[in-house]
């Protein structure tokens, strides 16, 4: 079975939950696209713009 990502609309990370790992209560959503693989937030220059400090796989755009 493949597994589903979803995008939390507030930080837009990607997880297989039905809620966001770090912001709890905040629903997650399939609409998202494109992506971005953070492993050194401090090193990226793409992290920084997007204001992503942890690191993790996060959706370039997610409907809200
Ligand atoms: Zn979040």
């Amino acid at each position: 079975m493949k597994n589903v990502l979803k995008a939390c609309k507030k930080c837009k990370l990607l997880t297989e939950d039905k809620v966001c790992p770090i912001h709890g209560d905040e629903k997650t959503t399939e609409s998202w696209s494109g992506f971005l693989l953070i492993s050194e937030p401090a090193e990226s220059t793409i992290a920084a713009r997007a204001g992503i400090t942890t690191p993790g796989m996060y959706a370039i755009k997610v409907r809200q």
